[in-house]
């Protein structure tokens, strides 16, 4: 078995499947996925709450919204003027460029397509590449690296195509990404809780690394 699925296996034990990404639709995840730029995503539910009860939850709704409306509406996800900019934009690019991303059917063109975008940076873009699409890519965040380089002392810049080269179930990769990202916030934090976390008994920031150095470029200590 590789590396990733190991990584995989170790935390579906702790979690089972999260079903992340929690949206009623494709153009629910892209909107999402630019509200959470810089906020917790608590903020994010709030104000996509709040464009529900506005019944603004498409793409082609959003792409019609009036700016100064829609900066309000979304207000509690923070940044709310250059966020409402970008929805809007993005918006309008998508359904001029496809009618609807549901019509989005080919992964370079996506990345070509949305890279473009002003406002899309990587993470955003593998997000959405991965959750709104269903292609099969892995999303870097910070989260990924700080846990994945702490617990089982992988570093640089290879994960990404490594764990694509090893993972090609979608539902696998979103999984993965969402348990990363779950057991970040529960105990791997940016100073991390090892003694109540399930991993401790394997991993190598808790078992060797301040004695080894094993873990050579951990921004956080
Ligand atoms: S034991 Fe500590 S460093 Fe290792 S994964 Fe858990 S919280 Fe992170």
């Amino acid at each position: 078995m590789g590396l990733y699925s190991t990584i995989y296996d170790d935390l579906f034990c702790i979690y089972g499947d999260l079903r992340w990404w929690p949206a009623d639709s494709r153009d629910e995840v892209v909107i999402g996925a630019i509200l959470t730029q810089n906020t917790s995503w608590n903020n994010v539910e709030k104000a996509i709450s709040r464009l529900k009860e506005n019944g603004l939850m498409t793409l082609a709704d959003i792409s019609r919204c009036d700016r100064q409306k829609l900066a309000e509406i979304i207000r509690p996800a923070g940044f709310y003027n250059q966020k409402a900019d970008r929805l809007i934009s993005i918006s309008r690019s998508v359904v001029e460029r496809f009618g609807s991303i549901e019509n989005i059917k080919d992964l370079q063109t996506a990345i070509s397509f949305f890279s473009g975008l002003k406002g899309i940076g990587q993470e955003t873009l593998d997000s959405i590449l991965l959750y709104a699409l269903d292609f099969p890519v892995f999303v870097i965040d910070r989260y990924t690296k700080r846990f994945i380089e702490r617990c089982y002392g992988i570093t640089g810049e290879n994960i990404k195509r490594d764990v694509e080269e090893e993972i090609n179930d979608v539902r696998r990769l979103k999984n993965l990404h969402a348990m990363i990202v779950q057991i970040s916030k529960d105990h791997c934090r940016k100073v991390p809780e090892c003694e109540g976390c399930p991993l401790n008994n394997r991993c190598i920031y808790f078992l060797h690394g301040k004695q080894q150095g094993a873990i050579m470029h951990d921004k956080d200590r």
